[in-house]
């Protein structure tokens, strides 16, 4: 009898769908919220993107057995701009692509048997669900932590819009890799750097995330401890403030550096006669990408101002330069071109004086002669009453004295910059926000949720501002306070918006009061595990979900304040070499490859190439190993399907010893690999254990108990074949309903049989076998012994005879 996937795997999927098998209980008992990334809908699931789902249901399947109730939820991250795009190409409105991309991919989801609660699937495009997102927007705004303000931005000029910093890396847009440029906009910002502080000190609770994320994010919010100085600009109130860590260096002072951004810029050159030689040199630093701000030459043009320095009260030459970034330090460097490289070029290029103020402990320096900074700590010179004193004593000096004269002090300053969430684009969830010539800035009041997105929109081309702004009907309304006419905000928010609370939205996902009951979120907070890629994530989404998680435990909506402490990161997919995607054109499309296959053979094809966390190079013939275990399997059962027993054997044969200690050391083996995401290891092991049970040299009960191990072990990674299997053998509804099988600890360890191997009745050597021994077995391991080879050189073997389990006599 043939195995035939397709009729099975419909069968066995049609009843799981029928008796909801995989519909979350809304009282557990024994809680656990098993959480995959959701997706981006931009086509059919493929295997890049399959490998995810596949990995988080084994594990979803196995923990239903371990007597846990499972949540397991599926969403859509569906706002964004693919679908934008796509409809500038080829006039689809973004909706109908979007929708149409999830039912395609809903249905590839469930060929695969992934164990979803459908009912809770969530699709953030949806108003029910951006209702809330904008409800997000005003509880930040109402604590303080949502601002708008004028200020220069990452803008991608190919995708015509805003970026927040997290979106940009090494200069470049983080979606079409294009060199970001600086725009000056009004623009609204999440403040995320209220909470650095607690973002980098729970990092330590996170046990289940790996070093390397929480290093990355360590040194994303990158804190240095150090010393603020006022400078003020002569003959005005200006006051500059610069941050160091090395205030020891202050005396060596012989320039300013201001980054051609920062805000006081305008006021500064104001009426200067450089002041129009300074704008031309903004505009064009304004056009670079930080990257090649900070590689170029150093170069920068004087503004005719001078500074005066606190401790000394020196004037020194104010300059604007585009080495100095706004969101590094303060946007102001103080030169000290003896003790710090970048500002020893500058100082050469224009010939400004270099005053060596540490001196190395060994040595002295003179200035004329040095080729580069001297950037060690030392003992300070040339510096009035600090003189002498050791770098980091004079450091600490320093700070306390300007701290006293209330001309700085110590700081603290995080790399991390306050989110930037504004989008000049369509394709999102509209900023809640209306404005009243009379009233100002006016949120939308909670009971006018949803403001909704206008579908009536035919043109969505960005032309640097968003369609929004023209869409008459949608940008003119009312204000909220004095019933005056007034504008919507026309700007849509950053899709990491939308990711950064959906696992809240799974719990309680038709409430159509709060975005979730408190109770819900009581029930199921914090997620039990967290499955996805993350190296790409680090900066970003986990960022962006540890902070919403903190702002909404401090609201009180929530009573944990870290979304998860267990985070998996599961490996790329690569094929031929590259990330498996829509744009490299190298799809393996999951609906496709299971019609020619089946479901079975893709999730073991997914699973049996690499460990989870790892890189998986795809390649089709991965699939002919999937599917010679699952024939081979099926057939075992077909012909031996009356000797399965579901009982452990009460006596156990000293013939079948091995073999039941076989059966109980993969038992336990699965089960440690599947806690451990090693999931390929555990493929292996049920190899080994089904030649192990075609080996078996009797079919009695301990043979019937292996085969029952083996459909139990198997269904989390193949659940169709298994359920199937388990029918056959008498058993009702499906497997993931069993409680998982347990091993029997007196059977772990080996015993080893030794049977002797002689050449015409002469000892010539011994085997150690373990597992079932069977003649066949032993054969080929004799005459793969290496003294069994040396006597039977140039012999011919006349004849084998076998005594079972002792002797292998080779007669020639
Ligand atoms: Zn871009
Ligand atoms: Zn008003």
């Amino acid at each position: 009898m043939k195995y035939v996937p397709g009729k099975v795997e419909k069968k066995w999927r049609d009843d799981w769908r029928e008796r909801y098998l995989f519909k979350t209980k809304s009282k557990p008992k024994r809680k656990f919220y098993n959480l995959v990334m959701f997706a981006y809908p931009s086509g059919d699931i493929h295997m890049g993107t399959g490998r995810n789902y596949v990995i988080g249901d084994v594990y979803a399947r196995y923990k239903m057995r371990r007597g846990y109730d499972v949540l397991h939820p599926f969403g859509w991250d569906a706002f964004g701009l693919p679908a934008e795009n796509r409809a500038i190409e080829v006039g689809v409105h973004p909706e109908k692509w979007t929708i149409e991309n999830i039912r395609i991919s809903d249905e590839s989801l469930k060929l695969l048997g992934i164990s979803y609660d459908w009912d809770r699937e969530i699709i953030t495009c949806m108003p029910d669900y951006y209702k809330w997102t904008q409800w997000m927007f005003l509880l930040l705004y109402k604590r303080g932590l949502a601002y708008k303000k004028e200020a220069y931005v990452n803008w991608c000029p190919d995708c015509n819009t805003v970026l927040a910093n997290e979106q940009v890396s090494e200069g470049k847009c983080y979606r079409c890799d294009a060199f970001v440029e600086k725009r000056k906009l009004n623009q609204w910002f999440f403040k995320i750097t209220a909470y650095a502080e607690r973002l980098l000190n729970d990092l330590d609770k996170l046990t289940g995330w790996t070093d390397n994320v929480k290093l990355i994010q360590r040194n994303w919010i990158g804190r240095s401890e150090g010393c603020d100085i006022i400078f003020t600009v002569v003959d005005t109130n200006i006051e500059l403030n610069v941050f160091t860590t090395r205030p020891d260096t202050i005396y060596g002072v012989t320039f300013m550096s201001i980054a051609p951004e920062h805000p006081l810029v305008d006021e500064i050159i104001h009426g200067s006669e450089n002041e129009s030689k300074v704008r031309a040199y903004i505009k064009e630093a304004t056009k670079k990408s930080d990257i090649e701000r900070i590689e170029k030459e150093k170069d920068g043009v004087f503004t005719g101002c001078y500074a005066v320095n606190p401790l000394n009260n020196e004037k020194v030459p104010i300059f604007v330069a585009d080495y100095v970034l706004l969101e590094y330090g303060s946007g102001v460097v103080m030169g000290v071109p003896a003790h710090d490289e970048r500002d020893f070029q500058f100082a050469r290029t224009y010939d400004l004086p270099i005053r060596v103020v540490i001196k190395p402990p060994d040595t002295t320096l003179e200035p004329a002669k040095m080729e580069h900074a001297y950037e060690d700590p030392g003992i300070m010179v040339n510096s009035g009453e600090f003189t002498d004193m050791p770098s980091e004593k004079g450091s600490e000096a320093v700070t306390q004295f300007l701290a006293g004269k209330k001309r700085g002090g110590p700081t603290v300053k995080n790399r991390l910059k306050d989110w930037l969430i504004s989008r000049q684009r369509y394709w999102g969830a509209p900023i809640p926000m209306i404005y009243c010539d009379a009233c100002g800035m006016v949120p939308v009041p909670e009971q006018d949720l949803p403001v909704l997105l206008p579908k009536d929109i035919k043109d969505f081309v960005p032309k640097g501002k968003s369609p929004l702004a023209a869409a008459a009907s949608f940008i003119n309304t009312t204000c909220p306070t004095c019933g005056a006419a007034a504008k919507r905000d026309a700007d849509t928010m950053d899709t990491f918006v939308c990711s950064s609370w959906y696992f809240l939205r799974y719990l309680d996902p038709h409430n159509n009061e709060e975005f979730c009951s408190k109770k819900n979120a009581d029930i199921w907070l914090p997620i039990d595990q967290y499955i996805g890629g993350s190296s790409e994530h680090a900066t970003g989404h986990l960022i962006y979900f540890r902070f919403f998680t903190k702002v909404l435990y401090d609201a009180g909506y929530i009573s944990v304040d870290e979304p998860t402490t267990n985070l998996f990161n599961l490996g790329m997919v690569l094929k031929d070499g590259q990330k498996m995607s829509k744009s490299k054109g190298n799809l393996v499309r999951i609906s496709d490859f299971v019609k020619k296959h089946s479901a079975d053979a893709a999730r073991l094809t997914i699973i049996f190439a690499a460990p989870p966390e790892r890189e998986m190079e795809w390649s089709d013939d991965g699939v002919v190993g999937a599917e010679r275990l699952i024939n081979r399997i099926y057939r075992l059962f077909v012909d031996n399907i009356d000797a399965v027993v579901h009982e452990k054997p009460k006596t156990i044969p000293k013939e079948d010893e091995n073999v039941y200690i076989k059966t109980n050391q993969i038992i336990a083996k699965v089960t440690t690999d599947l806690e451990s995401f090693k999931f390929n290891t555990a493929i292996a092991a049920l190899w080994e254990l089904l030649n192990e049970l075609y080996a078996c040299p009797t079919k009695g009960p301990v043979f019937g108990y292996g085969m029952h191990a083996l459909m139990q072990l198997l269904a989390p990674f193949a659940p169709y074949l298994a359920d199937e299997l388990w029918s056959l053998a008498g058993g009702t509804g499906s497997l993931v309903e069993q409680d998982w099988i347990t091993y029997d600890k007196e059977y772990l360890q080996d015993t080893v049989k030794t049977i002797v191997i002689q050449i015409n009745g002469k000892v010539r050597s011994h085997l150690a076998m373990t597992g079932a021994v069977t003649e066949e077995k032993t054969k080929e391991l004799a005459l793969q012994d290496e003294k069994i080879k040396r006597h039977l050189q140039n012999k011919q073997i006349k004849k084998i005879i076998y005594v079972p389990e002792k002797i292998l006599n080779i007669v020639v």
